[in-house]
């Protein structure tokens, strides 16, 4: 994979929180994981388990509300020479293809227009709108106050803890949680929720549905990842080769949520699963990937 040094990076599109805390006080945990909570995220909450020390999933209510960070040092470093040997600036470069593909893919495959979302970066501790979170429950998206959050620590704890090496990992990580905005904008997050009320029993396949449906959106936009452009034209990546995508296929397998309970120790339950299992992973970021097409991803169509 090698990104585009002439692309512009938009760094409008995140918001850098990091070093502004966001701790609090103890409180209720923020509903997490896709089983009926709140904020969607890419991994099962059982990582804290792997996990441990500062990582520790101690999510903790402080009443939402978003504090804006502050972007200047972000922006400075990421028009110099050497941004793309930086991991925030590559990652900002990332979400702005990201959202470059859905522009144009969701008018286009789905008849909506595309709403922007940012992505915080944060350290440690945030207030989203969704309560307060901290780095344990890895990277999410808050559909109450449509931003994604990450920790970008959490690559660490990919490679170290579950073996997720690779740069593409990355934005594999990022387009599965903007996966999770697009899934907002057309209402199949909200459609999700109230059939998981009416449906309790089968909430975590409920889960599992959307979860593989963003893995198979991160597949759909890594395939057209090439084609995308900066607000002046410039192509964001000079390109993409089989090997990113197979890092790509093999995080999806490593966060399985068969992959993460055997990491942790812990007997696997498929009816604890809330993400999908490995082979499911692997299979619909493969699906997405192959067709090049989000309408692929059917995911609540049955047919798993
Ligand atoms: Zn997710």
């Amino acid at each position: 994979m090698e990104l585009n040094e002439n692309a512009r990076i938009d760094t409008s599109q995140v918001d850098d929180r990091r070093g502004s805390g966001g701790s609090g006080g103890m409180g209720i945990p923020i509903p997490i994981g896709g089983g009926r909570g709140g904020i969607v995220g890419i991994i099962i909450a059982v990582l804290v388990a792997l996990v441990g020390g500062g990582f520790g999933l101690n999510a903790m209510n402080g009443g939402g509300g978003s504090e804006q960070g502050d972007n200047t040092s972000l922006q400075q470093k990421c028009s110099a020479d050497d941004a793309l040997q930086q991991l925030d600036c590559r990652n900002t470069a990332y979400v702005n293809s990201i959202q470059a593909y859905w522009r144009t893919a969701l008018p286009e495959k789905f008849g909506e227009q595309y709403r922007p979302s940012r992505t915080v970066f944060f350290s440690r501790g945030v207030n989203t709108g969704c309560g307060q979170a901290d780095s344990g429950v890895g990277p999410f998206y808050c559909p109450a106050d449509d931003l994604v959050y990450i920790d970008l620590t959490f690559y660490r704890v990919l490679a170290d803890q579950l073996g997720a090496e690779g740069e593409f990992a990355q934005p594999y990580v990022l387009a599965h949680e903007y996966g999770h905005h697009v899934q907002d904008l057309l209402g199949t997050e909200a459609q999700m929720r109230r059939q998981q009320q009416r449906d309790p029993d089968h909430a975590n396949a409920l889960s599992v549905k959307l979860e593989l449906q963003a893995d198979c959106y991160a597949g759909a936009w890594a395939k057209n990842a090439t084609g995308t452009t900066d607000a002046t034209g410039q192509k964001i990546f000079k390109s993409i080769t089989e090997q990113d995508i197979s890092q790509a296929i093999d995080t999806a397998e490593k966060i399985g949520d068969d992959a993460i309970s055997e990491r942790a120790n812990r007997p696997v339950n498929p009816e604890e699963f809330t993400h999908g299992s490995s082979a499911q992973r692997k299979e619909w970021f493969s699906r997405g990937y192959d067709s090049g097409d989000p309408k692929s991803c059917d995911t609540f169509a049955g047919g798993r």
